[in-house]
């Protein structure tokens, strides 16, 4: 990264992607102080020869700029201790994907960056997006707040493309970005604890569109249509989504077909039937988003289709991992709140459902509509109580306790149920902080538990 040759920068936060970031500097001829609260990220980052140090003792007039990890508070609840220096001392704090950004627009202004954000299905799209032009044959690289750091990413080089998943926090980081394409997928409550107020997490989730070449939004939610009306009276080029309705202009779904609409006129485009690795309404959402987004790249939607139809679906996302007889069993343990579950309970019909964690905001209050599809729920960690206490008389449920005895259970109800499909779903609408060490390793649970029961086949991985 050269934006800071023979500069002087300060870089606090020393994880997987701080240590690349502060690496990529240096050899761009910055002079680069690196620091962290841990003092074994500190002392690792020594180790890999990265100039380390209080940054209390630095003296900040003399600084360029300061970087900052996505993961550390910039304002809400309250800034972090090197953010107030930098604040005080009058330092830009930027992030790593800032950073890229300006590489990009140094070297290869033409290279094609598409920039997704949203509160969910960020991930889902973002990969997506980048199978599909990879499927195409495109130079493709994918990263930010999925996969790799930006700043291990190959270059910038113009025929590149650049997939970034990029959370509130980062587009905090980024004033700058300006995607040549950016996409808003929905904007729902989350993260409020981070970022205040509803009406401030729109405003940094807008700032990504708000400079983007195509700003490609989601308007199936009010702020959401807010910023797309507001993007364009401002004269900016926008792409509308929707999977509520038809659009006299832009891009809705018709069952499982993708439809475009130009000035009045719809046309279906491609279609997600047979798809399994993109079932329900949400995915559809993602699905068009990545049309349109393929597209304003050149693709045709012949290419689309075809990465469509291969696209595997990401881990833990709605991930169908086994099948025993008509029962299917399905890993979303990604879905850490009541909006994410929504959407799985709402692409099932007949569900026996793992639910639970370490609960957040409004519980499962939410989901009363869709508790008729559920046959029974299974309720686990610290959440059990309250969630029996929303599901109440008319549903069955029982306290698990654990994601073992739940998968246990709920295969054993599931196998005698006469339905055509039955599921096994965890889908819990919590965190999973208080008996995993992140999503991940309970989706794995999960997985390890429905694999050891007898006869299943496992799908996939
Ligand atoms: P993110 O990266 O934004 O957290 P993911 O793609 O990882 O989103 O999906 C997380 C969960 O959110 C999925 O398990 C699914 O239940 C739900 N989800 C995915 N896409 C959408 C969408 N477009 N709208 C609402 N919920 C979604």
């Amino acid at each position: 990264a050269t934006t800071f040759n023979n500069k002087e920068v300060a870089l606090f936060g020393l994880g997987g992607s701080g240590v690349a970031t502060a690496r990529a500097l240096v050899e761009g001829g910055a002079a680069v102080t690196a620091f962290d609260d841990n003092p074994q990220s500190v002392a690792r980052a020594g180790a890999e020869g990265i100039a380390t140090g209080d940054l209390r003792m630095l003296d900040w007039s003399k600084l360029a700029g300061f970087v900052l990890s996505p993961g550390v508070p910039l304002t809400h609840p309250r800034p972090h201790w090197s953010a107030e220096l930098a604040q005080a001392a009058g330092v830009e704090i930027i992030g790593d994907i800032e950073l890229f950004a300006r590489e990009r627009r140094a070297h290869a202004p033409e290279a094609p960056l598409i920039a997704v954000t949203g509160t969910n299905g960020k991930s889902t799209t973002t990969a997506l997006i980048a199978h599909i032009l990879a499927s195409a044959g495109r130079d493709t690289q994918m990263g930010g707040n999925i996969g790799r750091a930006v700043m291990t990413l190959d270059p910038p080089r113009s025929d590149r493309h650049y997939v970034v998943e990029c959370s509130s926090y980062q587009i905090d980081l980024a004033p700058t970005l300006d995607p040549s394409v950016g996409l808003l997928l929905n904007l729902s409550p989350d993260h409020l604890d981070r970022h205040g107020t509803m009406r401030h997490y729109a405003d940094i989730k807008e700032r990504l569109v708000a400079q983007s070449g195509l700003a490609i939004v989601g308007v199936d939610d009010a702020d959401c249509r807010r910023i797309a009306d507001e993007l364009e009276t401002a004269g900016r080029d926008v792409q509308r989504i929707s999977v509520q309705g038809p659009l006299d202009d832009g891009f809705f779904a018709d069952g499982t077909t993708l439809m475009r609409a130009q000035a009045g006129k719809a046309r279906a485009l491609a279609s997600l039937e047979g798809v399994g690795s993109l079932r329900g309404a949400h995915n559809a959402q993602n699905a068009l988003a990545a049309l349109a987004a393929c597209l304003a790249c050149g693709l045709s939607p012949d290419e689309v289709q075809a990465g469509l139809g291969s696209f595997p679906g990401l881990a833990h996302r709605m991930e169908q991992v086994a099948r025993k007889g008509r029962v299917l069993f399905v890993n979303d343990s990604k879905a850490t709140n009541a909006d994410a579950a929504e959407r799985a309970l709402s692409s099932f019909e007949r569900i026996y459902w793992i639910a639970g964690g370490l609960p957040k905001d409004g519980g499962i209050e939410a989901l009363k509509p869709f508790f008729p599809r559920i046959a029974k729920a299974y309720l686990v960690g610290e959440a059990a109580p309250a969630f029996a206490a929303t599901i109440g008389e008319a549903t069955p449920f029982e306290i698990s306790g654990t994601i073992a005895a739940a998968v246990d259970h709920a295969a054993r109800d599931a196998a005698g149920d006469p339905a055509p499909e039955a599921v096994v779903l965890l889908s819990p609408a919590c965190a999973s902080f208080d008996q995993f060490r992140n999503f991940e390793v309970r989706g794995d649970a999960f997985r390890e538990a429905v694999r050891s029961l007898a006869g299943t086949q496992m799908m996939g991985s």
